[in-house]
């Protein structure tokens, strides 16, 4: 008897364990520019604007957005063609069993943060489908959380609506537009979905008040990029979508790079960006030396390569006991729902406080940030170790190439020995200072990061 009611509450619970990754079906509503009131806030998913809106070329597409929201402006060669083809994609891509189970996230999250709702609006996701190829611009699909931002909201038949999904396409030199066979056949368009919809539900979890906050915050102009210092608002919001993007991108397509080659100094948004943020390459700067504790809150990249590791790699207990590999994405989200962080050091705070998996998400933060939220001895040893280590593969590829290697030699034993005496000490070091700094409140593992 016992045996079977252990069993009975093992299924229920890994039932109600799978409950938030059922595949659900989402309502499209495909809504015109003269049916959204003056909905335009911004540009890039960011309720009321982001960054990318701060940039020359984005601002001017801002204007270009805007204009054609009000007026249903065509600017492509042949606007008529294009948005029936978008509409069409936009479907085709949404019926994917990829793409059901992630809008039964975001029917999941509207039922979290809005207990009364129907089950027709917890599924209905608004789509403004953009009639326009932006070949000398270059940018992509967005979405409009207007949701908390009074100036801006969106209204159909009527009924004000949350979030409005902007599906506008582009093309810029040898990037494909987003609906292109190419950017289909390589999930181009499920990436950037799953981007956009996770700032839709994030616009859900947050109260109005507190995406005024998060957007109060916003003091950065250098705009977003996963490669970008900016600001912890910044962060917050597309370091949540990133890292959602590089967990469901792996699931998609593995290790997949996209072929394409552009400066990421302009452009990097669009390049692949989902590699460098699995393999943490955002916790360092452009010449690979580990990044500040107070950079790291700013930098959306590393912020995203936390949030990866948490939905994909790290335990999570549930309540029967059981622990899995990943944290649900009910979890991360129900954490935003009753913490409410507005910028990237509240969220990671409420990970690491986390009662059901805050302890090794603290462990793994502390390796990913190299403790330099923590300790400014611990990053000061970490960049000698990386110096080291540069100066070493510096002397290893002269030598290879010298015509006279032996005169070399004494200098290679030289970087070498050096090389190999920092990372023993950074080694024995590191370990004792995470020790430390997990026996303490663990909010202090961000002591460092303002
Ligand atoms: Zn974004």
């Amino acid at each position: 008897m016992k045996t079977l009611l252990a069993a009975t509450l093992l299924l229920t619970n890994l039932a109600a364990a799978n409950a938030a990754t059922l595949s659900e079906e989402a309502k499209l509503v495909f809504v015109s520019a003269s049916r959204v009131n003056n909905s335009y806030g911004g540009f890039g998913g960011i309720p009321g604007g982001s960054g990318l809106g701060t940039t020359p070329s984005c601002r001017l597409l801002g204007n270009i957005l805007s204009l054609s929201l009000d007026k249903s402006v065509a600017l492509a060669d042949d606007p008529s063609r294009h948005q029936k083809d978008m509409k069409s994609r936009v479907e085709e891509v949404f019926r994917s069993a990829f793409m059901r189970e992630i809008t039964g996230r975001v029917a999941n999250v509207r039922r979290l943060a809005y207990p009364n709702i129907s089950d027709e609006d917890a599924r209905t996701i608004y789509v403004l489908t953009h009639d326009c190829t932006l070949d000398a611009v270059g940018t992509g699909p967005a979405v409009m959380p207007i949701k908390g931002n009074g100036a801006f909201k969106a209204t159909y038949h009527g009924k004000t609506v949350p979030w409005v999904l902007v599906m506008s396409d582009a093309a810029w030199g040898k990037i494909d537009g987003f609906v292109s066979p190419h950017s289909m056949k390589y999930h181009v368009p499920e990436d950037v979905l799953a981007h956009e919809l996770t700032h839709g539900m994030t616009a859900d979890l947050l109260t109005d008040a507190n995406i005024k906050r998060s957007n109060d915050q916003k003091t950065s102009k250098v705009g977003h990029d996963v490669n970008r210092v900016s600001d912890g608002s910044i962060a917050f919001w597309e370091g949540l979508a990133e890292g959602v993007e590089a967990t469901v991108g792996e699931t998609l397509k593995g290790a997949f790079a996209y072929p394409f080659s552009m400066d990421p100094g302009v452009y990097g948004f669009l390049l692949e960006r989902q590699s460098p943020v699995r393999n943490n390459k955002m916790a360092f700067d452009e010449k690979g030396l580990p990044r500040t504790g107070g950079d790291l809150v700013k930098a959306e990249g590393f912020v995203a390569t936390f949030i990866f590791k948490l939905l994909s790699r790290l335990p999570y207990t549930l309540s029967n006991g059981i622990t899995i590999r990943g944290w649900p994405f009910m979890e991360v989200a129900r954490l935003i729902h009753d913490q409410q962080p507005t910028n990237a050091r509240e969220l990671i705070v409420a990970v690491l406080n986390a009662p059901n998996g805050g302890e090794k998400a603290s462990e793994e933060f502390l390796r990913l940030s190299g403790l330099a939220t923590y300790s400014r001895e611990a990053r000061a040893l970490s960049v000698s170790t990386i110096k080291a280590r540069q100066a070493f593969y510096e002397i290893s590829d002269k030598l290879h190439d010298a015509a006279s290697p032996d005169q070399l030699a004494v200098e290679y034993a030289k970087r070498l020995a050096e090389k190999n005496a920092l990372e023993k000490q950074w080694a024995e070091k590191s370990e004792q200072w995470a020790k430390e700094a997990l026996a303490g409140a663990r909010g202090n593992i961000l002591r460092l990061a303002y």
